[in-house]
């Protein structure tokens, strides 16, 4: 395999629609090509990852729930029922070509505090170096609505980046990325390449997100960002075929994302891809340019704050006209950084009434879009700061 040959560490996600037939359930034959895939990018000495979708799609077909929508607690059920066997498949399938596996089922947590996110890092790390294929899914039987990741494009992205993966494939219906949403406009252009996920590109993905767009364009987009900023270079091709990755090197269609040339490190890497932000500070132009060129965010160029946060929690940080331009982790309780914002540092004591650190966010706790991590990126102008929404 050419075009995959070279990559060291890559995660396959599967979406829920390849791997599951409404009526007839699991789509046997299909993983069995899929895993044969898997086994000779094995061979060649790739560490694989699979983020299988699936569970509730299934769990809804054994228990011939047919198509009506799902309660909540009717969809963790599903989950549950739809997981086992699930996972059953996927051993069984691996170990018909002599890889073994191990289920790994994640909540929001697991990767969105930085304790859990270790915890969970060391343990599939482990799993790869005892040469077992984790299969990842989202822990759908306990996940409710406010804690979950919801799709798992984005959760692949984030187990990608985690584990210091150098591919992210998305299989999916759609071939890759058009000029515009190919169902909507017939003169939609292909894109085989894209150097950055820009403003420009965002749009091409078509209506703003919604809980009906989730697992679409949108979320695929959002998960390049995370996966390219980390350094991991991310492939969406269409999985509606037998041997979906042996197809890409036939020389089938798909999008790549080059990953960033000037990735951020480890810590950097899990602050830039928390899915949910706890609240957002608005900052003036001169903060922007500070930003930019790698300087901490001072309460002074913050105008506007909103959300509810505690010291340590992620903030995204907006641009004047509302574009997020950065993430990072606030050293301040959002009822103080209210008080503080817009002061210069020598006032903040008289209001805060004890000696205050100066940075609202310091330098090392931030990761700027288009910052200097990216400079190399930006060279052509592409820089956020001329970047419009289209
Ligand atoms: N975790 C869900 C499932 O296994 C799928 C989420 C998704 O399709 O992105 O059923």
């Amino acid at each position: 395999m050419n075009t995959l040959r070279k990559y060291k560490r890559i995660t396959v996600k599967i979406g829920s629609a390849l791997l599951v037939d409404r009526a007839r359930g699991l789509k046997r034959e299909w993983l069995t090509s899929l895993v044969d895939d898997i086994a000779t990018l094995s061979a060649n000495g790739a560490d694989v990852l699979v983020v299988s979708s699936g569970a509730i799609a299934l769990g809804r077909t054994i228990l011939g729930l047919g198509k009506r929508g799902l309660k909540l607690e009717e969809s963790q059920a599903a989950a549950a029922v739809g997981q086992i066997a699930l996972a059953s498949a996927w051993s069984e399938e691996l170990g018909r070509t002599g890889l073994k596996s191990g289920q790994i089922l994640l909540t929001l947590g697991d990767t969105e505090e930085r304790r859990r996110y270790l915890n969970a890092r060391a343990t599939i790390g482990t799993l790869l170096k005892m040469k077992a294929v984790p299969i990842i899914n989202e822990n759908d039987t306990v996940a409710t609505t406010e804690i979950r990741y919801g799709d798992n494009d984005r959760l692949a992205a984030r187990v990608a980046t985690m584990m210091g993966g150098d591919l992210l494939v998305l299989l999916s219906d759609i071939d890759g990325l058009y000029t515009a949403p190919p169902q909507v406009d017939p003169n939609a252009k292909f894109l085989p390449l894209v150097e950055r996920i820009t403003p420009d590109i965002e749009a091409m993905a078509g209506a703003a997100a919604s809980e009906l767009s989730r697992g679409g364009m949108r979320t695929k987009l959002d998960a390049g960002k995370i996966a390219t900023s980390a350094g991991t270079a991310m492939i969406i091709t269409s999985g509606a075929r037998q041997n979906p990755l042996a197809a890409i090197e036939r020389g089938e269609r798909f999008t790549l994302f080059k990953p960033s040339r000037t990735p951020v490190n480890g810590y950097k890497t899990w602050i830039a891809g928390q899915l949910e932000p706890a609240g957002r500070l608005t900052v003036d132009a001169g903060a922007v340019r500070a930003l930019m060129s790698g300087k901490s965010l001072l309460p002074a160029g913050v105008k506007l704050v909103s959300g509810r946060f505690s010291r340590g929690d992620t903030v995204a940080v907006l641009s004047p006209d509302g574009r997020e331009i950065a993430r990072g982790l606030v050293a301040y309780d959002a009822a103080d950084a209210v008080k503080i914002a817009g002061l210069k540092t020598e006032q903040i004591e008289a209001v805060l009434g004890h000696q205050a650190r100066s940075a609202m966010v310091h330098r090392d706790d931030l990761v700027v879009d288009g910052g200097p991590q990216m400079l190399e990126d930006t060279a052509e102008g592409e820089g956020i700061s001329h970047a419009q929404d289209a």
